[in-house]
């Protein structure tokens, strides 16, 4: 990568970008440059530069890695949203929704703060990766930008320099590292050294200048002496002399290695035109040079996640100097440097953004890992934390038996591997074999492992303690995820098992209690979205039935006290009268004719103050209710109510031919009315459940005689559940 371009100017740019795009995109740049031009007139940067130098360089960078139009177009309009100097319609106006688009995912990355607030920085991490999945382009605009803005940050105070080096590399660098855009990479770790840990980059820089003559020497030995050889094979190929990144000799330093003990700062690369001829040149190197065991690596064969390949060795070279060797095609070549953005360079059908961004969902297992995550309604810590701890870090790359290859961070074990290959091969696992021999569940797999998962259709699922076992985010969420689904239905059934009896225990019918009203507000304090949901959550003991009860039920308990007291207390007190129902001693007082045994005016009634839950009247004949209890109070039928009661009657009958027809033909001479029949399940003979609508017990009682009457009719009784 072409370093500072202190004198870059739009005609280099041009000159560079004429060697890949089309008249058309040509054209559509020069009328992005002149118009950034426009909007930055008059400004100038930090470092006495115009402003116009900065989104030059961005499109130069991006132009490098052979960047499509649009995106160069985006870099030299990438500020122009900032501060409203234009607005989002003209852009979209003048250069089409593609490159605004660009331009504001750019915008917005840039608005994020990564100081302040621990809460606004992860969130804003989550926005950078999300973003991934948007448009990958928007990202490496955003490092093109980064990587300008790190070349010339020596302008800021030291203070910032350090702020901005340390997000670069927490953040960007890692990301270009996923995106296997090497260039970026390696450049920005070496600024984000020079600004972060001053002493150290230039003592390193120092030291491989004093030593640079002589190293220069032995790398110009070792390159005659290799081309020798593979010419004398008949390979075309072409070499270079490398050097090793500051940063990344600054690692080994880090790690306790002396700088006269980094052996492999000789470097040389070889670019062949196939694949066959990467591993015939090196046999050939082999032949002549002895390689050091251990240390070689054929990422050809096993590419790196990242989309990597090349060869990897290390020889005693000329002079008993130690070299280290990469052998690769030149196709590897632009894969190995620019990633991802190698994709602009194949001629491939469709649209850019399309191609790259398939590269990346297909090739970049990372990427696949931040779409679980999203799906997954994780919170900005978490979501950020496991991006960080298992998408960006160091990863173990091990093999399914096909020899597909699976990325796992670090402390994996089987029951990750299972998991990541997909839920139902986790859920049906029952033992695992790894390089041919059988390992406990917990085993760490190591790089290179060969892993076989043994599965049982039969098998009864996960155990819970593979959640202690399993490492990964991914294998606990879907462990948990079937733990759920398993034990929804269980819980319930437990839930509304608890509540009923809780219910019961406090003389509350059930349907009473979860009238409309009271669920509504049960849901909107609970903030669950169903009933079912409240239920499951009282049967998996994450809220306790008391709970419940009393959110509904406390409001009216003082009341209820008073009224309880009042009369136990013997003392006559005056009559309250409620539309219906006469309660004794009671003002404003909710009264609810209960459901268990619906009773009707006529009825012999009691009133059962309920704990909270207003007075429940009963039929006296209910058996939910206990004579013997202190909270039954006289209660009975204002004879002036003109209201129809609902009740339920439940008619036995020996065969259905014509039965219904008839029942409902006794009622057209009454004032009752019919709600619903429903045919109930009988053995020998057939069961009707009618409710009706009647006005009193009389009534009701002529209307039970009348269908009892009928032929086929077996029996007609009053229900009381
Ligand atoms: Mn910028």
């Amino acid at each position: 990568m072409t370093k500072v371009n202190e004198n870059l100017t739009y005609d280099r740019l041009m000159e560079k970008l004429k060697t890949y795009l089309n008249e058309t995109d040509l054209k559509q740049i020069e009328e992005a440059y002149q118009f950034a031009s426009l909007c930055h007139e008059g400004e100038t940067r930090l470092t006495g530069d115009d402003y116009m130098e900065h989104p030059l360089n961005v499109a130069y960078i991006l132009a490098e890695i052979n960047a499509d139009g649009a995106t160069i177009c985006a870099g030299l309009l990438h500020d122009v949203l900032e501060d409203n100097r234009v607005t989002k319609e003209e852009l979209e106006e003048k250069f089409g929704h593609e490159i605004t688009s660009l331009v504001d995912g750019v915008t917005v990355i840039n608005k994020l703060s990564f100081s302040g607030e621990k809460e606004a920085i992860l969130a804003n991490h989550r926005k950078i990766l999300v973003g991934l999945s948007e448009d990958v382009r928007v990202i490496i605009i955003k490092l093109a930008d980064r990587l300008h803005n790190m070349r010339t940050l020596w302008v800021i105070p030291e203070k910032s320099q350090k702020e901005k080096a340390k997000e670069t590399l927490d953040i960007l660098v890692p990301i270009a590292s996923r995106l296997g855009m090497n260039s970026f990479k390696s450049e920005l770790e070496d600024l984000c050294l020079r600004y972060m840990k001053p002493d150290i980059y230039f003592g390193i820089v120092e030291q491989l200048n004093q030593t640079k003559a002589e190293r220069d020497k032995s790398v110009r030995d070792m390159i005659q002496a290799v081309s020798k050889l593979l010419d004398d094979a008949g390979i075309k190929f072409k070499i270079k002399g490398r050097a090793k990144s500051i940063y990344s000799i600054y690692k080994k330093l880090d790690k306790g290695k002396k700088f006269s003990d980094i052996y492999d700062l000789l470097a040389l690369r070889v670019y062949v035109d196939t694949e066959h001829d990467c591993y015939q040149a090196l046999g050939i190197i082999h032949g002549t040079f002895k390689p050091m065991p251990k240390r070689f690596k054929d990422y050809i064969a096993m590419p790196k996640t990242n989309m990597y390949q090349s060869l990897h060795t290390t020889v005693f070279g000329v002079d008993e100097h130690i070299f280290e060797i990469q052998i690769r095609t030149y196709e590897m070549d632009q894969i190995a440097e620019h990633g991802i953005a190698s994709h602009w360079s194949y001629k491939e059908k469709g649209s850019v953004k399309a191609n790259l961004q398939n590269a990346m969902e297909q090739k970049l297992q990372f990427f696949r890992s931040i779409m679980e995550l999203k799906e997954q309604n994780a919170s900005d810590e978490e979501f950020v934390k496991t991006v960080q701890n298992e998408v960006l870090k160091e990863n173990v790359y091990v093999f399914t038996p096909n020899g597909d290859v699976i990325e796992l961070p670090t402390g994996s074990t089987p029951i990750d591997f299972a998991y990541r290959v997909h839920s139902n091969i986790g859920d049906k696992m029952v033992g695992a074999i790894v390089n041919g021999s059988i390992v406990p569940l917990d085993y760490v797999l190591q790089n290179n492992d060969v892993v076989k998962i043994n599965t049982n259709k039969n098998s009864v699922g996960p155990s819970k303690e593979w959640m202690n076992i399993a490492h990964t985010s991914q294998a606990k969420n879907k462990i948990k995820a079937y733990f759920n689904r398993i034990d929804k239905d269980e819980n319930l059934k437990n839930g509304e098992e608890l509540l009923t009896k809780e219910l019961r225990k406090r003389k509350i019918a059930f349907n009473d209690f979860l009238n409309s009203e009271n669920v509504e507000k049960l849901l909107a304090e609970f903030k669950y979205n169903t009933l079912d949901e409240l239920m499951i959550n009282i049967g998996n003991n994450k809220l306790s039935v008391s709970q419940v009860i009393n959110q509904i039920l406390n409001e009216n308990t003082s009341k209820e006290d008073f009224v309880l007291k009042k009369a136990t207390s013997g003392r006559s007190v005056s009559t309250a009268v409620r539309d219906d129902v006469i309660v004794e001693g009671i003002d404003k007082l909710r009264v609810n004719v209960a459901s268990c045994c619906k009773p009707v005016p006529g009825d012999n009634i009691v009133g059962y103050i309920t704990k909270g839950n207003g007075i429940s009247v009963h039929r006296s004949i209910c058996p939910n209710i206990s004579s013997l209890e202190e909270r039954i109070i006289p209660v009975h039928w204002n004879e002036h109510t003109q209201k129809k009661y609902p009740t339920t009657l439940l008619i036995h009958a020996m065969d259905g031919k014509n039965v219904l027809l008839e029942i409902i033909a006794k009622t057209a001479n009454t004032d009752i009315l019919i709600q619903s029949i429903n045919t109930l399940n009988s053995s020998d003979h057939f069961l009707y459940e009618l409710n009706v609508l009647v006005e009193d017990k009389d009534k009701l009682q002529k209307f039970m005689n009348d269908i009892d009457q009928l032929p086929h009719i077996l029996d007609v009784e009053r229900i009381v559940k």
